[in-house]
Formats: structure tokens, sequence, C-alpha cells
């Protein structure tokens, strides 16, 4: 089977090897313990030991190749200087106060979407065919029992509000899914054919003219729903006495608030809201300037974002705010060129830090007693300044040589730190390897692409020439490969014993890619033909993850795991879920999206506390328990990527990009971060990929630009008696060049007591991506129309509190009121509840697909986040037809409101995720455009084509035009789907589904949705 030369023994379970010391967990491990206090509003299985070291910014490891159960707590490491412990009051006086009073429980109505079943296809959940008998060994755990039974991580799941009751109305909407109305377009109508504010109260819209035959309902396929009921008359009064407001805003002197009107019809209730007023985000994410502006020394907000930049004053104002209150961080965010976060090295002088509370050195410290003390921003002590820092102050108090201090003018730095933030020599970059080569594995062709990228990436893969590398296969029987540089080709060794695993040879199998680079090369070139014959259809993914383990436990580093057929062998096989329908609607629903099997969290605690980081690529056409599966991910900093029912030919350049960029991107190593903030208020509860150690410091093994992390804050005073409150984030990492280093970012904030000034600071970015999180995690405890209902019921009492602020001096009426700053968060809220991990029921999204989306969505900064929300849709023909010479690509920029109205026939269209593209085809598109697009293929079945540059001039404009959005957004890549208007069901799966302003399949559109919170902000109290 194997082209290798069987030099070596094949090892089995009967054949004398070398047994390496497991890395059993140690007695020691109080890591991870129940004895901490919970933190915040976690609902924690994991509960956080205090900290362990003095200072928690010393990774918790030891020597260079220790033993491995000395690692953690071993006391010959040096003592760090001492850290600021947070005193620790009754661990439950932290709690915050529950957002919302508790009412009583909603009557049980079936979640939309769901009644009846009818999947359509694509989206249709894998054939319910098992896949084979279940393995009926009981499974032998390896080492001895996990030590205690809280051992389970955190999911970080917060406390949901007791209330739940608030159950939104659907009624107007017909159940089936997806209920599609075909629509006008909107584009061309942009002087709406407005004949009266009046509309007549039923019947279609302006908007809404149905049109039926394209959408003749097939069992399974697109159902098309009965024109919406709701009258869309316009009646923005606003916007009709200000018509350049476009949003019906009424700023300045008059009134502080952008409103909408609502207006009901004398007696009737049908109201109206105009379609074309509606504030969508046309631009994107759009940063506050606010906070930049009032403190120019602040972190860059691709750093750090605050929910909202006003900070209250006290505990009952915060109490009012109702939206999270809390920070996104994204420590490694890539910086434009010119804009790279400075490097500083105090070498002997020693990293300049609070003595009391460790906060670093910053632009925010003041200089006192004629530059020879500092006092911190955050505690307010004075600090002496060593003396190799000194400098005399000028008459204004300023430091005369600030302009070679970037740390005391950027808000963000990187401190190169000194062995006292070591306990172990800086590990190397180290890539193993664990490749599923089971029947289908090999079926899909995923091998040769992951073979041959990893062989293309090697001369970039960071931190040569210290780089490790390593290989391992499996389907029932777990295979290593000795890359020994002494060895003309690698040799392959084969484990049959799953319930006594051991690895042969340690020392080999992970081995220096400089030194063993022509094995290694050897080995990818032969990985592709060495299974192509194979037909073993078994999975033993436990024991080859744990074998995984101990190879790894000494250095740390990423095992990027490439995963193809269910867990059927041995410790960790998973069986089929999430195929009885009746669980779906009940409070059982909510563990179909959770691991099954605790195995797999205790892996990734096991994995994060050897520095281990997780990627999991999972490429199956069938179900193969992403939630299990993705927990790996989850806790140890990592990320899952899910190409379902991956085909080479047709998913090949994805998987290729995506590798590569995780291969090449620069990776912070053993990483840890925390997030320190000013005396009264304090960080409670953190939401994204990462294990909490301690109560706030998070253990990131691996972790890089494209991950974001979010937290809710508290108040810990009644009241603040500051005027700013300071964030530092402050994230300690081992550089792929091997130096240890300390990024740190600064920002500060004012503090306020008006509700209004915390509105008008608000970051609907921040507060959207710390909603997703926190609805995600909702899913993972809750049904899944509770999370979409808390969802709903938060905004609805934040907006309902911003009213308050203004209904005694202005007469509102029927208008619906936001701040300016919160324009989008009513759109923003209605895509999120549609997204993939929270939208409709059990035919809506496969259960895979769910819990991908909701690990990816979980790790996502600000911008991506929400462009997944609310995705690009760019009109394109009239570019292709325009016959200029010269590039003016920013004129296709124009992004048109997601609905199909803004579809015409005539037109061809790009919608662009960030994650993938589809190009729409209208039915009635110049057959000339599609012939130089589509070339012979024009005619042909659309899912069959695959654009290619042709020699014309309109091809190559589109395809400058793909790659130009491609080079903007690169931590995916977006394949391109083509659909023809009209092709039935691909048309719905692949955009119209996700076209989130237009009613479908019992959810709202954008006009209900607004309806549906007016009534409930109106409804007293
Ligand atoms: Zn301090």
């Amino acid at each position: 089977m194997t082209p290798f030369s069987s030099s070596g023994p094949v090892v089995g379970s009967d054949t004398q090897g070398i047994r390496p010391t497991a890395p059993s967990a140690p007695q020691s491990m109080t890591l991870f313990s129940a004895s901490g206090p919970v933190v915040g509003s976690e609902t924690s299985g994991f509960r956080p030991a205090p900290p362990v070291a003095p200072s928690t910014n010393i990774p918790e490891a030891s020597s260079f190749r220790p033993a491995p159960p000395a690692r953690f707590n071993d006391p010959s490491v040096p003592s760090p200087p001492t850290s600021y412990v947070p005193p620790t009051i009754g661990p439950f006086s932290r709690f915050p106060t529950p957002q919302f009073p508790s009412t009583q429980p909603p009557p049980r109505t079936p979640p939309a979407g769901q009644p009846p079943f009818q999947p359509f296809a694509g989206q249709v959940p894998p054939p319910l065919v098992p896949l084979r008998p279940q393995q009926q060994k009981p499974s032998v755990p390896m080492g001895p029992p996990p030590q205690n039974v809280n051992y389970a991580p955190s999911m970080n799941v917060p406390q949901p509000p007791s209330d739940s009751s608030f159950s939104a109305p659907r009624s107007n909407f017909q159940p089936s899914f997806p209920g599609y109305v075909h629509q006008q377009p909107l584009v061309d109508s942009q002087a709406p054919p407005v004949q009266s504010p009046f509309v007549a109260k039923q019947g279609p819209t302006p908007f809404q003219t149905p049109v039926s035959s394209p959408f003749v309902a097939q069992p399974g396929s697109y159902v098309p729903s009965q024109p919406v009921a709701t009258s869309l008359g316009f009646q923005s009064r606003d916007h009709l006495q200000h018509p350049g407001s476009g949003l019906g805003a009424i700023q300045g002197l008059v009134e502080d608030f952008n409103s909408l009107s609502v207006g009901s019809i004398p007696g009737s209730i049908e109201p109206g809201v105009d379609l074309k007023a509606l504030p969508r985000p046309l631009d994107g994410d759009v940063e506050p300037k606010f906070l930049a502006d009032m403190y120019p020394m602040n972190c860059n907000p691709r750093f750090l974002r605050l929910t909202t930049s006003g900070i209250p004053s006290s505990q009952s104002l915060a109490s009012r705010w109702h939206l999270p209150l809390g920070a996104v961080v994204c420590p490694l965010a890539e910086a434009p060129d010119g804009e790279e976060v400075p490097v500083i090295n105090f070498a002997s002088t020693g990293i300049i830090r609070c003595r009391r509370c460790r906060t670093y050195v910053n632009p925010y410290i003041t200089f006192t007693d004629a530059g020879r003390k500092w006092r911190c921003n955050l505690c307010a002590l004075l600090n002496d300044v060593p003396g190799e820092y000194f400098a005399h102050l000028d008459g204004t108090g300023r430091r005369i040589d600030l302009d070679q201090r970037p740390e005391l003018t950027q808000g963000s730095v990187e401190f190169v730190a000194p062995t006292e933030y070591m306990v172990r020599p800086p590990m190397p970059p180290l890539y193993f390897f664990l490749i599923d080569v089971s029947t289908s594995a090999v079926r899909s062709g995923m091998i040769e692409v992951v073979a041959k990228t990893i062989r293309s990436c090697l001369d970039k893969l960071p931190g040569f020439p210290r780089t490790q590398i390593g290989f391992a296969t499996f389907d029932s029987t777990l295979h290593f490969y000795n890359l020994k540089s002494s060895l003309n080709q690698p040799q392959m060794m084969v484990v049959a014993d799953l319930d006594d695993i051991f690895v042969p040879l340690p020392d080999d199998l992970l081995v220096n890619l400089s030194e063993s680079r022509s094995v290694a090369e050897t080995f990818l070139d032969n990985l592709p033909s060495m299974f192509q014959d194979n037909l073993n259809v078994e999975s033993a993914f436990g024991p080859a993850l744990k074998a995984s383990l101990m190879l790894m436990s000494q250095l740390g580093g990423k095992l990027l795991i490439f995963q193809n057929t269910l867990p059927s062998l041995g410790v960790g096989r998973l069986k089929l879920r999430g195929d009885d329908l009746r669980v779906y609607g009940t409070d059982k629903e909510h563990a179909l999206r959770l691991p099954e099997d605790p195995f797999y969290k205790q892996m990734a605690a096991e994995f994060t506390k050897f520095q281990i980081g997780v990627n999991i690529y999972a490429f199956s056409d069938k179900y193969t328990d992403i939630a299990s599966l993705g927990t790996l991910a989850k806790y140890t900093g990592g990320q899952v990527y899910y190409y379902p029912g991956f085909q080479s030919a047709i998913h090949g350049e994805k998987l290729r990009h995506e590798l590569a960029r995780d291969l090449t991107r620069e990776t912070a190593w053993e990483a840890v971060m925390r997030i320190r903030c000013g005396k009264g208020v304090r960080f409670t509860s953190y939401h994204g990929n990462f294990m909490l150690r301690s109560t706030d410091l998070l253990a990131l093994p691996a972790v890089d630009c494209d991950k974001a992390f979010a937290m809710q804050l508290s108040l810990e005073e009644a009241l603040l008696t500051t005027q700013t409150v300071y964030f530092q984030v402050a994230l300690l990492y081992t550089a792929s060049c091997g130096e240890r280093r300390i990024r740190v970012h600064t920002a500060a904030a004012p503090v306020v007591s008006d509700l209004g000034d915390m509105f008008r600071q608000a970051d609907t970015g921040a507060i959207v991506t710390l909603l997703s999180r926190l609805a995600i995690e909702k899913t993972l405890s809750s049904k899944l129309e509770d999370a979409r209902n808390t969802l709903q019921l938060r905004i609805i009492k934040a907006l309902k509190d911003y009213r308050n602020l203004y209904s005694v001096q202005h007469r509102l009426g029927g208008r619906i009121i936001y701040p300016e700053s919160l324009k989008f968060l009513l759109l923003y809220g209605l895509a999120l509840s549609k997204s993939t991990p929270l939208r409709g029921g059990y035919a809506d999204a496969a259960l895979d697909e769910r819990c991908a989306a909701g690990f990816t969505m979980m790790a996502l900064p600000v911008k991506k986040l929400l462009k997944l929300l609310y995705p690009n849709l760019i009109r394109l023909d009239e570019y292709l037809l325009k016959k200029s010479t010269h590039d003016d690509l920013e004129s296709v920029e124009k992004r048109l409101p997601l609905a199909a109205a803004s579809l015409d026939s005539r037109g061809l269209y790009i919608y662009d995720d960030g994650f993938r593209f589809v190009i729409w085809f209208g039915r009635a598109l110049s057959p000339d455009i599609a012939i130089n697009l589509l070339g012979p293929d024009c005619a042909a079945e659309l899912s069959k084509v695959t654009l290619i540059e042709r020699d014309n001039v309109m091809s190559r404009k589109l395809m400058k035009i793909i790659k130009k959005f491609r080079e903007s957004d690169p931590s995916y890549y977006q394949l391109c789907q083509l659909v023809r208007q009209g092709e039935q069901p691909r048309e719905g799966f692949l955009l119209l589904t996700n076209l989130v302003e237009d009613p479908m399949g019992g959810t709202s559109g954008y006009v209900e949705w607004i309806l549906q919170i007016q009534r409930q902000v109106q409804q007293n109290p």
C-alpha cells in the first residue's frame, strides 16, 4: 500500500516500540479545576481556578522539553513580578444584575420555519443513512480518568435572562419555507411611484408585486408565499419634510434622534413604514469617530472597539442600556503598510509597569516630581521612574524625550519581553498535520489538494530556520512517518492497537523542516498516491488525536486536522445525530449543537494546556458532527473550516487558498491575553474561541490576525468617581522569529452620566458582534427560537428606554426613534436572527452547517461579521458594458439593498458575503454579456459552469473585479457560484434566502420586523 520502502519497522500493538510518557493529566492540574469563582454570567462547566502563578502573564509552562507533569506548576519557575490580584469579593457578587425582569414564559409556538418539514435541495440535511453499525467495543480511555467532572471547559454561555417571553408575532406569514415574493426592481424605482402616502391596506405594495410564475411550488422546492398583507404606505412625515435626509431624520436643534414614521391609518391597525427610507449599511462597517477624536492617542479601533464609548457612571444607568456593554478585541488585526505597531526594547531597563495593577506604560500615564515619578492611569498609584528611563519634564509637564518614546505617544506598541516573561525558551513554530485517508477522503480529492498546498507553502511557513513539521494519517489504524533528515525517504509506521495508543520513534516524527526538507517533500509528493486505492471506510479519529497530543505535547504548536469520515473507532467515536425530528422545538434541541462526547472538550483542554492550537478542516458530504469536532478548535483558539461535500474540482481552489493563508499568516504562539480596565469597572465574561485560564486570562495557543474576542463589562461600584475609564489589552506571545513579545493596546473612554450620551456614543459594529456571540451561545443552551427572541427583546428594551428619554418633551406619535449611532441595529438584528446559526428550525440549515457557521462567527472580527450579516449586492452589467478604458473600479462599488426588489432581470449582480460570491444572471440579461462571460457555456446549466477569464474585454473586466474583491478580503477565499434567475432551487438557497430584507419562510422582512419592534417598544410598560 505504501511506496515507501519498509526499512522501518511496522509497529503494531505487539511490537516493541518506544513509548514516550503519555501526557497524562498531572495531579497538580488545578488550572481547570472547579475551585475558582464563577466569573460573570457564565454558566460554566469549567470554573476557572484562581491564578496559579502570581503573575499570570507568564505562560504556564516550565522549561524547554520538560517532563510534562512539571509544566504548569513548576515551583522552580522564577517568580515573576507581583501581579495585581483582583480583590476577591464573594464570587457571586460580581454577577451582573439580570437585564430583564422575569416574566411568564411565552405560550409555546412552533419555531419559525420548522413545520412543515420541507427541506429544499442544497440545504437538505444529509441523507439519514446510518454510516455503519456502531462499534460495540467499550471505549478504553487512555491514562488516568479526568481528575474531576467539571473539567469540561466553559462554554461561556451567559446566564440567559429568565425572561424569554417575547414571542414574535408572525401571524402575517405563511409558514412555508422559503416564501419568496417576487418584487419589482427597487433600483429602477428610486423615485418610488408613491400615488398616495396611504396605500391601500391590503394587497400588493409598490415594491411587492407578486409574480408567481417563475417560482411554481414544487415539493421540496421553493414555495412562494402569499403577498405580505402589511401595508407599506409611504408615511414618513419626516422624510417628506426633509427630503434630503433620506432617513426621515431630524437632527440638530429640534430633536436629537432619528426616527421613522410608523403611521397608523385611522380605524385600522395596519401601520406602515416607508421601505425606501429605511436605513441600510450600504457603506459597510463605519467605525465611530467619536473616541478617536476625543482621545487621539487611543489604539486604532481595528484592535479594540467598545460597544459604547460613553461608560455609564452608575449601575442604575448601566441597567437602562440593555445592549451589551463591553468590547471587541482583535489584538493582531492586520494594519495597512506604514501603520505597523512599533516594537520597543527596554533591554536592561525592563518593561515599565505599574507596581500595583501591572498596567504597562502608555500614553495616558502622567509624570510628576520633576520626572522622577509616574502616576498609573488605571489605578492612580504613584510609581518610581527607573533611573534609565528618567527624562526631564518641560514647562507643561511633558517629558522632553516624547518624540523618541512611542510607548508614551501611541496607543499600540509591542514590547520585547525579557527572560522573566518566559518560563521556557520560546517555542519554534510547529505544524503537525493529521490527515484522514479513509476511502471517502481519498475519493473527495482532498488529500491531493492538501498535500500539494502544504508542499507549495514550505518556503513560506513562518519561523525559518526553526520551524518544525510532522505528519500522521489515519483510517482504521494510525500511520506515522519517520522524517529523519538522514533518510532518503520517509518510513511509515502503522499502529493498529487503538486502545493503548503509543507513538513510535517520537523524536523523528516531528522534525526541523529545513533539515528534513527533502524527506518531507518526498512524503508530500507521495501522499496522494499512497492511499489512492484505500477502501478503508473507518475513522480512528479519537485515537489519532490522542497520538497527536503525545507527539506535540513537548513543544506545542498548531495541529491541522483534515477530516472526512465520522469518527467510528476507538475513543471519541461519534454517531449520527440530528435526524430525530421530534427533538426540534423541545428543550432537548440544543443538545444537538453541543459535543456529544465529553472526550472532545477534555482533549481541547489538554491541547490548550500544552500550547496546541487546533484547526479543523472538515469535508464530508454526510453528517460529521461538527458540534463535537469544532469543540477542539473552539477551546484552543482555533478555527473550523467546513467544505461540505468537498470535490477537488469544485472546491479545490478555496481549500488551497484558505489552507495557504492558515499556514503562512503571521501567528502568535503560546499566547495569553488579558484586558485590564480602570477602577470601578470589570470585565465579567468573555466570548469567542479560547479557553479561560484563571478569571480573566485568555489562553490562546496560536492566534492570528483573523481572530477577535469579545468581552462584557460590568460596573463594580454603584457610582464611578472618575471622568475617564482606561482599557489596556496585553497579548503576551512568542513571535515566529523566536522573540517573546507583549503587544499592548491602550484606550481611554469618557464616563457619562446621561443615557442619551451612552446611545450617542454607541458602536453598532461592536454591539452586533457581542450580540451575535451571546445569541450563538444561547443556542447551545436553548431553542433557536428562544435565542432569537432574547436578541429581539434586548433591542426592544434598549429602544424603549431610549424613547423614554424623549417622550416627555416630544410628541413621538407612532414614530420609532433611535439614535443615529444605532440606525443599522434593527437591520443587523434581523440579519442575525436569519443567519445560519440562528435561522428557522430543522429544515433551514443542516445541523453541521449551522454548527460550523456558529464556530466561525464566534471568532470573526467586527468588519467581517457585519459583511457576513449584511453582504454586498452589486450590479455589474452596466460597468461591463461601459467603454471606458481606464479603471474606474470604484464605480462598481455601489451596494444595493438586500432585497429581491434590487434585482433587475436585465442585470448581472454579484453577491459577496466575504465567504463566497454568487453571480446572478437576470433572465433578460443581454445575450452579449452572457456570451462574453460564459462563452459556449452560456446556455448550459450554470451549476456546472466555472467562471474563467475569456479573451474579451468584458470577461477581463469581470475577472478583475472579482480579483479586487478577493484581495480586499483575504481571510477566506470566495468561490464564484453562478445562478440564473428563476433557476430553482439553486437561486433560492444560493441567493434568495440570503436577501435578509425580504420576508422568507415564516420570518419577517425588514418592514415587518420594524413594525414588530415598534409595537413592542410602544407597549406599556
Ligand atoms: Zn496601576
